[in-house]
């Protein structure tokens, strides 16, 4: 019989004293910042998610310790990742507040998916900061550092406008405390982490030797960069080889348009032609060419050197067809309507803009029409866009609840229109 994952049976040190906080308590948080602060004992988290109980009280139960599987093309490996000092179930609302409005608390990360930064009633995630930080401008007002680890193009800057605008109603003194006192920290996070399965809590006991209810299973390639000011200092999160840089935005560009566009393009295409996952669907000759095709344009609107973005392109392609990392399409197919925006759109609009039509902009929304309608849907506007997607006249109705320039774009719509229709036929040819 194996051993339960504690600090104790493991042999690892006391949890660090809680100096970050999180929020979004997932996968990714899991196999990014929390590796990245273990690189300093003297950080500990205290992580937090309001809504999925269940990994929480896991943790909880292992002293927030959990085995990362690294996979890559050889064996597996697994480390012992300690970096979470608590681990808070759903209903720690208290406990959440003490943390936020504590002065040893310098930093708060987050996790809360690309959706999150819409919702500004009391139970959003939105809401559950600006309930903490009111609760911190009056135990005395210590600064803090907000660092958004969601994937949207300037996070800081989109977490300070939604913070903005969720303390509109606020006192004056508070609302000057958000703008002069808490520090917005732009980032670019990267590292593939897929949904934990219950294979990999099997695989997880098999290298560790413990049984572990919460692994997490990732790939060797991480990244991190980040650009603002922590007032209160920070992890010595260098040490593990994250970047501080003085201009995130060309980087967050290359990242979002060529990792998370192809995703975005694969997930939609190719469940549209039968892929399940990003490996399965890559190898696929039709959407390995629209891969390439959406890369070749993308590059066009990224301002960095052609060497470096072939040799983007070229990590990518090894990282996406990798089976040691196999990322389920349908997770990345969700909430479509806040990730076209920022992924394909200024890309399909630059090109539209010199009269081009893009085959790989098209797909992707085309893909995107047919998961609308056919579904199953998740996304934060699904009851405004599923029957948008199933009424006549569906491409340009759909278009125009993105952006109503291109929906005017009779060319586009129709090169939608026609892209559906060739999916559905390769769909049909395959099967
Ligand atoms: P996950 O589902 O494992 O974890 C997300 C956690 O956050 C869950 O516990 C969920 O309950 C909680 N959560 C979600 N929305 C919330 C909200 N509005 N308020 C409070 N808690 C909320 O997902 P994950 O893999 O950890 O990914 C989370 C986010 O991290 C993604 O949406 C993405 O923006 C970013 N990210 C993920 C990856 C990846 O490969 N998984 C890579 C880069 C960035």
């Amino acid at each position: 019989m194996t051993t339960r994952l504690t600090r104790a049976s493991a042999q690892a040190r006391p949890p660090a004293p809680v100096r970050a906080v999180h929020l979004g308590l997932g996968a990714f948080h899991r196999a990014h910042q929390a590796v990245y602060t273990m690189a300093d004992p003297e950080w500990g988290i205290a992580a937090y998610t309001f809504r999925n109980t269940e990994l929480p009280r896991r943790l909880a139960e292992q002293d927030g310790l959990f085995s990362l599987q690294v996979r890559g093309e050889g064996q597996p490996e697994a480390v012992i990742v300690d970096a979470i000092s608590r681990a808070h179930p759903g209903g720690d609302t208290d406990q959440w507040l003490a943390d936020l409005a504590s002065p040893d608390v310098a930093l708060l990360t987050l996790t809360i998916t690309e959706a999150g930064y819409r919702g500004d009633q009391d139970g959003s995630a939105i809401g559950r900061v600006l309930a903490g930080l009111r609760g911190r401008h009056r135990a005395g007002g210590a600064p803090i550092a907000l660092v958004p680890c969601d994937n949207l193009p300037g996070n800081g800057g989109v977490l300070r406008e939604a913070l903005r605008t969720a303390a509109a109603g606020e006192a004056p003194d508070f609302r000057s405390w958000l703008e002069d006192q808490v520090s917005y920290v732009d980032t670019v996070v990267d590292r593939i982490t897929p949904a934990t399965t219950e294979e990999d809590v099997a695989t997880a006991a098999q290298l560790t030797g413990f049984e572990d209810r919460a692994p997490v299973v990732t790939e060797p390639f991480s990244e991190w960069l980040l650009s603002g000011d922590f007032p209160l200092g920070r992890p010595a999160w260098e040490k593990a080889g994250a970047r501080f840089v003085d201009d995130l935005s060309v980087y967050a560009q290359r990242k979002l348009r060529f990792l998370n566009g192809a995703h975005t393009l694969l997930a939609y295409a190719g469940s549209a032609l039968g892929c399940a996952t990003v490996d399965e669907a890559v190898q696929h000759p039709v959407l390995a060419n629209l891969t390439a095709s959406w890369w070749d344009v993308a590059a066009r609107h990224t301002p960095l050197p052609a060497s470096e973005l072939a040799d983007y392109r070229q990590r990518l392609l090894l990282r996406f067809s990798s089976r040691g990392v196999r990322h389920n399409l349908v997770q990345i197919a969700a909430d479509g309507s806040q990730k076209l925006p920022a992924r394909i759109l200024p890309v399909l609009r630059a090109e539209r803009a010199v009269q081009r039509m893009p085959e790989a902009p098209v797909a992707a929304l085309a893909g995107w029409l047919i998961h609308l309608r056919d579904g199953p849907v998740s996304d934060p506007r699904a009851d405004e866009l599923v029957p948008l997607a199933r009424s006549r006249d569906a491409a340009r109705r759909v278009l125009s609840a993105l952006d109503t320039a291109l929906a005017d774009d009779a060319g586009l719509v129709s090169a939608v229109e026609d892209h559906v229709e060739h999916l559905r036929l390769s769909a049909e040819r395959i099967s």
